[in-house]
């Protein structure tokens, strides 16, 4: 065997085995199985360090603009500047239009389709319909409403949904427990009435001027479950006996747009 000369040797990082130059370069490793899942776990803290540094990048943008107007509106309710949490949240730009017929037509077909399957068997028994909301993430943080409405649906625009609105048969078949008295003309009406006169370009049927127009109870799993970073950093970052004032801001392209705050009683 023909052994490299020293500056194309390498070495796995992850068990010290020699590996050649072009290893080295791709995929970064030996190939054998247990560093290929030290490989992904280091690429996933790679990742999170950027973004988190990403992350604190936008709420220095975020503080830059809005921290005397969020401080003033907190001292006017009588809350310290060290009482104050201000988070960033991403921004969405949103370009209003009516709907577009292919995509109401591809919406209203989809709907059809699952209210009828749903329809077509017997009223399944409570605890038979599959939903993932409560039983993997209990209540949602009481900001992350705010969090939402001041992002504007970011993730509604960008993971997909267009024409379906992420509804299924299982979502309707768990309208018919909740709802026994609705019909399945009823839910179609109900969700047709729904539809916004102007909805985001490119998004959700359902993507209105201001984040989405149905009630929680109205949308699919995937929309109460789903949490972005930004989400999962709020979760992590804010405690609630520390912090009486909530400040989020959307942030996008090195840009603070909106603001909102949410304030806890002080007397
Ligand atoms: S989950 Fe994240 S991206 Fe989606 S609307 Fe809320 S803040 Fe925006
Ligand atoms: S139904 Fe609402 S929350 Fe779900 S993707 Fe559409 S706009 Fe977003
Ligand atoms: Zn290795």
């Amino acid at each position: 065997m023909i052994t490299p000369p020293p500056n194309l040797q390498a070495q796995c990082p992850y068990c010290d085995t020699p590996i050649t130059v072009h290893q080295k370069i791709n995929p970064g490793y030996c190939g054998a199985a247990e560093c290929l899942h030290k490989h992904a776990v280091h690429g996933d803290q790679l990742h999170r360090a950027a973004w988190l540094e990403k992350y604190e990048g936008d709420v220095a943008v975020a503080k830059e603009r809005f921290l005397p107007e969020i401080e003033a509106q907190a001292a006017e309710a009588g809350i310290a500047s060290d009482r104050i949490y201000v988070g960033a949240v991403p921004y969405t730009v949103t370009r209003m239009s009516p709907l577009p017929e292919d995509q109401r037509t591809a919406y209203l077909t989809h709907l059809s389709e699952i209210t009828e399957t749903a329809f077509a068997s017997a009223l399944p028994g409570a605890g038979d319909v599959k939903r993932t909301v409560d039983a993997q993430q209990g209540e949602p943080h009481p900001w992350n409403n705010a969090a939402c409405g001041t992002c504007r649906g970011r993730c509604c625009k960008h993971q997909g949904g267009r024409y379906d609105a992420f509804q299924t048969v299982e979502h309707i078949q768990h309208m018919r427990q909740t709802r026994p008295e609705m019909s399945a003309d009823d839910i179609i009406a109900h969700f047709t009435n729904a539809l916004p006169e102007v909805s985001n370009e490119g998004s959700c049927v359902f993507h209105g001027p201001q984040g989405c127009v149905l009630e929680r109870t109205d949308r699919a799993d995937v929309c109460n479950t789903f949490r972005c970073d930004a989400l999962e950093r709020l979760a992590e970052d804010i405690q609630p006996d520390t912090v009486d004032a909530i400040a989020l801001v959307s942030v996008g392209d090195a840009k603070a747009h909106d603001m909102n705050i949410l304030m806890k009683r002080t007397e």
